[in-house]
């Protein structure tokens, strides 16, 4: 049983260093990656339900790696959110968008903002509010075109920072959007305390939605309460056209999804607008 006990041991720990010396290799491909510029982002747009325009484009990480091909955010995301790296990517990220709004805007008058995912880490910086209006100082970009997707945890994690960053931003006139609402596992309560823009239902509640409207009680009430709480609602992964008339009959502002546009190169989510 002792022998079974260390051969068992063995191979765990044989498997242990494996996974860390590919977790290990994973973490210096993604700084090389943001050096080396690999990391881009697409653009999916967010449409009013009301007159079919286009409010704002959310900006998605894409990485092209030179060996493996495409890797999709679920595959490094949550890994850099673990090993520090989250940070890295956020900044880039911020200031990748930050320029794409600039050139935009040289080109286009430009009726949308574009909307940035920031970790819960990055958003309890103490100088993150500064270091993205300095960013946008820079470029000389109007903190109207900007908004800061960021999930209830981020809020949850650190309360008192939170609110500060979350004040300075909107002062600013940068949006904040709640991200995935619903999946949290936070009260309702916190949704009173913090002053936010929109609130974004995660797709999760559209992908279960039932024909018939009168059988959507919970996207209802979701919107109910984004309304008393003067906010604006997305839904997120509309991906069928009864599901954008649902969701326009029961009051939702706006949607994103598939049945729209997938996420788009920024030269096509351009050419999609006109
Ligand atoms: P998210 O913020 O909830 O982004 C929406 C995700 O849903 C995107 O996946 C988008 O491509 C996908 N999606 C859009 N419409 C539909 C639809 O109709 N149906 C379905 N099934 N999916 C749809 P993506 O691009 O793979 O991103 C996954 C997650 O990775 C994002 O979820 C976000 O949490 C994270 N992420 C993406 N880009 C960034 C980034 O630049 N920074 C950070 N910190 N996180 C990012
Ligand atoms: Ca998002
Ligand atoms: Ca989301
Ligand atoms: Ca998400």
């Amino acid at each position: 049983a002792k022998q079974d006990g260390r051969g068992v041991y063995r191979i765990y720990s044989a498997d242990m260093q494996a996974q860390e010396s590919q977790e290990f290799k994973l973490g210096l491909e993604i700084k090389a990656a943001l050096a080396q510029h690999h990391f881009k982002l697409h653009y999916q747009p967010i449409i009013c339900l009301e007159t079919d325009d286009t409010l704002g484009f959310e900006a998605l990480i894409r990485w092209t790696h030179q060996t493996q091909g495409a890797i999709t955010p679920d595959q490094f995301i949550p890994f850099a959110e673990k090993n520090g790296l989250i940070g890295l990517i956020d900044h880039y990220v911020l200031s990748q968008s930050i320029e794409q709004i600039r050139l935009w805007r040289q080109n286009y008058a430009m009726p949308f903002y574009v909307s940035v995912n920031v970790s819960g880490l990055a958003f309890s910086e103490p100088d993150f509010a500064t270091a993205v209006i300095q960013k946008l100082a820079e470029a000389d970009v109007p903190a109207r075109y900007l908004a800061i997707e960021i999930t209830e945890r981020a809020l949850i994690e650190n309360i008192e920072q939170a609110r500060l960053c979350l004040k300075q931003l909107r002062q600013h006139g940068v949006k904040v959007l709640l991200d995935d609402f619903g999946t949290g596992y936070s009260s309702l309560s916190y949704l009173n305390e913090f002053k936010l823009d929109v609130l974004k239902i995660d797709r999760s509640f559209i992908a279960n939605m039932k024909p018939r409207i009168q059988d959507n009680p919970v996207v209802n009430t979701v919107i109910a309460l984004a309304k008393t709480l003067n906010l604006k609602v997305v839904a997120e992964g509309v991906e069928t056209s009864l599901q954008r008339q649902l969701l326009k009959e029961l009051g939702c502002d706006a949607g994103q999804g598939y049945w729209f546009a997938k996420a788009l190169p920024a030269a096509d989510a351009i050419k999609w607008l006109r």
